[in-house]
């Protein structure tokens, strides 16, 4: 591990997704001898989810949490360094930047930003109990389970109208539940919606409770009409919480630019306002959102942080 305090890395990376692992990859085999932090999920989402089938190079699919492995350990065979811990301030406000994890402090002069976004759930009761067992947070990875099932999928934005129209070419039924009677998606996105047959709306609806349990996984909802107050229970197979995603960065407020939801500001490629600093992966995308994306992007900005160090200090 290196010198807490005094020694100044070429580069830490913080986040241990896609993003920072790819990051993690390329930079330890340009011998820059990264040290990745990383919090209480190392691995990130991928590692919430079953089976990947969309990561390009595995042709049969491959579960997220050994996707992940294989990154962590691709990373440490070139000479990655990883410490455990939750990084409670972040100086970069100056170089070399300051990284505190608990009592110690870590400097460098490139940081490559990978902390990701946290779904936002319900905060229902079974709903992280059967997070992979019915209920999923993203339609992409999980849709395919759903073949010939009915699901529901709540929330009124554009992700929620991707998801839905998505996972009609595998369920039979959609319905999605939106707590007001107008949605927040697209005009596009909205007619593609509505024109689809499979899709069903309840308006003035939310998901009032979750049922099931961890051995039969979800076998349905609980609705409730918050004009009426009427409730109503729903049988169904898969639950999609699609309400949106909170970009982990309050580290970084006041100090590195972001958007008005707090999606960090990257210029020509992983590039922030912040010279030596770098943010890779959903902590700058509030788009695409993918393993693979996130992957390239952690390339991208591995690759400049090492133009960035060869520009001497
Ligand atoms: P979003 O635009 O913030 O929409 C979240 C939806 O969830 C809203 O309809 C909101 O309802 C609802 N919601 C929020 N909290 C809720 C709660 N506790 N209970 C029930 N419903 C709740 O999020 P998003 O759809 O993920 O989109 C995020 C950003 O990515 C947007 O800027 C979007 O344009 C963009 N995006 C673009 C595309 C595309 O262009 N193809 C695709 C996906 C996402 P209210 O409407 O009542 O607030």
């Amino acid at each position: 591990m290196p010198n807490k305090n005094n020694e100044v890395l070429n580069v830490i990376i913080l986040g241990s997704g896609p993003a920072g692992l790819t990051a993690a990859i390329y930079t330890a085999r340009a011998n820059l001898e990264p040290l990745v932090i990383h919090g209480s999920q190392p691995g990130g989402q991928l590692t919430t989810t079953t089976l990947v089938e969309n990561f390009p190079g595995f042709a049969e699919g491959i579960d997220g949490p050994v996707l992940m492995e294989e990154m962590e350990k691709q990373a440490r065979r070139f000479g990655a360094r990883f410490l455990a811990g939750e990084v409670t301030k972040v100086e970069c406000g100056s170089s070399p930047f300051t990284i505190h994890v608990g009592d110690d402090s870590y400097r460098c002069r490139s940081l490559i930003i990978a902390t990701g976004a946290s779904p936002r759930l319900l905060g229902l009761a079974h709903e992280k109990e059967l997070y992979g067992k019915g209920v999923s947070v993203c339609a992409t990875c999980d849709g395919f389970f759903y073949r010939g099932k009915e699901v529901a999928v709540v929330g009124g934005g554009d992700t929620a109208m991707e998801e839905a129209t998505f996972l009609t070419r595998f369920a039979d039924k959609v319905h999605v539940i939106h707590r007001r009677d107008a949605l927040r998606a697209s005009p596009a996105l909205q007619e593609r919606a509505f024109a689809n047959k499979k899709i069903v709306f309840h308006w003035h609806a939310v998901v009032s409770a979750i049922l099931g349990d961890k051995q039969k996984g979800l076998t349905g909802i609980r609705l409730k009409n918050v004009a009426s107050g009427k409730e109503e229970e729903m049988a169904c197979d898969g639950l999609f919480i699609a309400i949106g995603h909170v970009p982990n960065t309050g580290l970084f407020k006041g100090q590195v630019d972001m958007d008005e939801r707090g999606y960090l500001l990257t210029g020509s490629g992983a590039e922030t306002n912040i010279t030596g600093v770098f943010a890779a992966g959903d902590v700058q995308d509030p788009h695409f959102r993918q393993a693979i994306t996130a992957a390239g992007s952690g390339c991208m900005a591995a690759i400049q942080a090492e133009r960035f160090l060869d520009q001497g200090p």
